[in-house]
């Protein structure tokens, strides 16, 4: 078996070892006869599989007892909508903070649904840093408070917990939870699509304060609608099982490896490394203010953007797959998630040097 150094962006890189139980268990899951993917989500054994992997995250992100989890369908961009459908049934504003591609579209969701108030935006700085929290225009009686912790496609988060009084804070966590641990108590909702840190794609993870469940307008349809979902254990209608069942050995995966703190410290250090290399280089340039850098998604532009498909293809030819930035913004970007070693970070540093000898 031969696998590449993965810097996709999502779906993205899992862990070998993840994959090659998920193989070893598959045509007959734990003596059933049968695969996961074949049984019945309200049987015995997938409840069992259902229970353990929320048992584990709860443990992982130290969730409180009065917020629910859920693990639903229709991805983070479901959750554009059931946020606004579940958290604004009166026509009251709703404060989105605006960091770049991401919460773009999540504005532009919720507007379907009631008033949005743009908090700050960073769009005349290139979305390339956080609005200085001093100059953020908070509506004291909006339903919620909307960020992106970390922007997936521009590279840049928050390296803080905005501060919002007693209105509730809901984040797109998709690109950074996991990460490193958090407080979920400073938290209304987080959500998150699971294809970076989390397990395959179609699986959505939802965690949320449970008084915030009374709320939700009359037309709320019923996948997306967190009380019933709670009320049914997220199975109000046939959950997303084998996106289910492998985010339960990423969780186990995640606990061998040290839990949130060690996984943290693991990350925090590829990203340094990666963005050390890309500072003292003339060739290679990351754009983003440097208080703002996310550790899971780097962008990078080379000095001359004739060499990028000469890159990409050295780099594949090298191992290194998924370099290619988002279409809308062109250049590189290494997506650097949990499951992408710190040998991977080492491998494309040793191949950026080569380049640039190589190409300056
Ligand atoms: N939010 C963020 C921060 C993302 O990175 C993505 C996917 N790349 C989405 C939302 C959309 O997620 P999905 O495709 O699961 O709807």
């Amino acid at each position: 078996m031969s696998r590449v150094f993965n810097f996709s962006a999502g779906p993205a890189a899992l862990p070998e070892s993840v994959l090659q139980r998920a193989q070893a268990e598959c045509a007959d899951f734990r003596g059933a006869g049968m695969s996961v993917m074949e049984m019945s989500h309200r049987g015995k054994i997938f409840m069992e599989v259902a229970e353990k992997a929320e048992r584990d995250l709860r443990a992982l992100l130290n969730v409180p007892d009065d917020y629910a989890v859920l693990f639903l369908q229709g991805g983070a961009t479901g959750q554009f909508a059931a946020v606004p459908l579940n958290l604004q049934p009166g026509g009251q504003a709703m404060d989105y903070l605006d960091t770049g591609a991401w919460s773009g579209k999540a504005i532009k969701e919720a507007q379907k649904y009631g008033p949005v108030n743009i908090v700050a935006s960073s769009q005349s700085h290139g979305y390339a840093s956080i609005p200085d929290s001093s100059t953020w225009k908070l509506d004291p009686g909006a339903a919620y408070v909307h960020y992106t912790p970390n922007e997936t496609i521009g590279g840049v988060e928050f390296h803080f917990v905005p501060e919002t009084g007693d209105v509730p804070l809901v984040a797109d966590m998709s690109s950074t939870i996991l990460s490193r641990p958090i407080d979920v108590a400073r938290y209304g909702v987080i959500y998150a699509g699971a294809q970076k840190n989390i397990g395959p794609a179609g699986l959505t993870v939802v965690i949320v304060r449970r008084d915030l469940m009374e709320r939700k307008s009359a037309g709320v349809p019923a996948v997306l609608d967190y009380a019933l979902q709670v009320k049914n254990d997220s199975m109000y209608n046939t959950p997303p099982t084998f996106a289910w069942y492998l985010a339960g050995l990423v969780f186990e995966w995640l606990m061998e490896q040290g839990g949130l703190a060690g996984m943290a410290q693991v990350n925090e250090r590829k990203a340094r490394k990666l963005y050390h290399f890309v500072d003292n280089s003339e060739f290679y340039r990351n754009p983003v203010e440097p208080s703002a850098r996310s550790w899971m998604n780097v962008p990078f532009i080379l000095a001359d953007d004739a060499l990028d498909g000469s890159f990409l293809k050295q780099a594949e030819e090298a191992g290194l797959s998924g370099l290619k930035g988002h279409r809308s913004v062109g250049g590189m970007r290494a997506s650097i998630y949990n499951a992408v070693s710190e040998a991977a970070v080492d491998a494309l540093i040793e191949f950026m040097a080569d380049f640039e000898q190589r190409h300056a």
